[in-house]
C-alpha cells in the first residue's frame, strides 16, 4: 500500500469530531485529472503523486496501530481498493474499526466492511459512484464558492440514511462560514462541521 503518512490525532470532522483515531493517508489522488473543483482549495495537495510517500506493507501497519479506530483517508484511499480490502480484513481481526473518507467517484469494493463511510461529493458535478447506494452513512459537503443548498437537497433525497455534515472551506473566511451556518439553520436535520483539529493546531 503506498502511504504518504500515519498518525494519531483527534478527528476534526463532521459526526465523529473529537474522538482519537489513528489516520492513514494514502498516495494518489484522482480530482485533478477527473476535473474536480475541489483542486482549488485541496489542504493536501501533498497527497495527489501515487509515487509519493512510501510502499508500506499492510501486515506491518495493521500490527502497529494501538487506537480503536483508524480513519483511511487521502488523497484518494479507494484508488489502492485491493489494499485497502486487505487493510480492512487485518483490521477486523484486531477489533479495529476501520473508517473511510472518499470523494465517491471509484467504486465502493462490495466486500470491505467499513465501519463508517463519510463521502465527501465534490464540485462540478458532487456525483456519487452507484456503488454506494445504502452504504454512505455520512455526507460531508464543503461550502465554497460553487456549493449551493440545492445540491445538499438533491444529495439528502438521494442519501436518505447519510447524516449531513456542512463544512465552511477553510480559506474561505467569514463568508463562508456565514454560508454555512444559513444552510445549517435553514436544514435542521444538517449539522456544521468545523476543522477542529486545525482549530487546535493538531495534525
Ligand atoms: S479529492 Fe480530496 S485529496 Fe483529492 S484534491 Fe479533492 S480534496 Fe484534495
Amino acid at each position: 500500500m503506498r502511504v504518504l503518512e500515519v498518525f494519531d490525532s483527534l478527528q476534526g470532522e463532521g459526526v465523529w469530531a473529537g474522538v482519537p483515531m489513528t489516520f492513514v493517508r494514502l498516495a494518489g489522488c484522482n480530482a485533478p485529472l477527473a476535473g474536480l473543483g475541489c483542486v482549488r482549495w485541496c489542504d493536501t495537495p501533498q497527497s495527489w503523486d501515487p509515487e509519493s510517500g512510501s510502499e508500506v506493507e499492510v501486515e506491518e501497519l495493521a500490527a502497529q496501530l494501538r487506537l480503536p479506530r483508524v480513519c483511511l483517508t487521502g488523497g484518494e484511499p479507494l484508488l489502492q481498493a485491493e489494499a485497502t480490502a486487505r487493510f480492512s480484513q487485518l483490521l477486523e481481526e484486531r477489533g479495529i474499526a476501520l473508517h473511510l473518507e472518499t470523494n465517491g467517484t471509484a467504486a465502493l469494493p462490495a466486500e470491505v466492511p467499513f465501519a463508517w463511510v463519510t463521502v465527501s461529493p465534490k464540485p462540478p458535478s458532487y456525483e456519487v459512484d452507484p456503488s454506494f447506494h445504502a452504504r454512505i452513512d455520512e455526507l460531508k459537503l464543503v461550502v465554497d464558492g460553487e456549493f449551493a443548498p440545492e445540491i445538499g437537497e438533491r444529495l439528502e433525497a438521494e442519501f436518505p440514511q447519510a447524516a449531513i455534515s456542512i463544512q465552511p472551506e477553510a480559506a474561505g473566511g467569514e463568508d463562508m462560514v456565514h454560508s454555512a451556518v444559513d444552510m445549517v439553520l435553514s436544514h435542521p436535520r444538517w449539522r456544521l462541521s468545523l476543522q477542529l483539529h486545525k482549530l487546535l493546531g493538531l495534525p
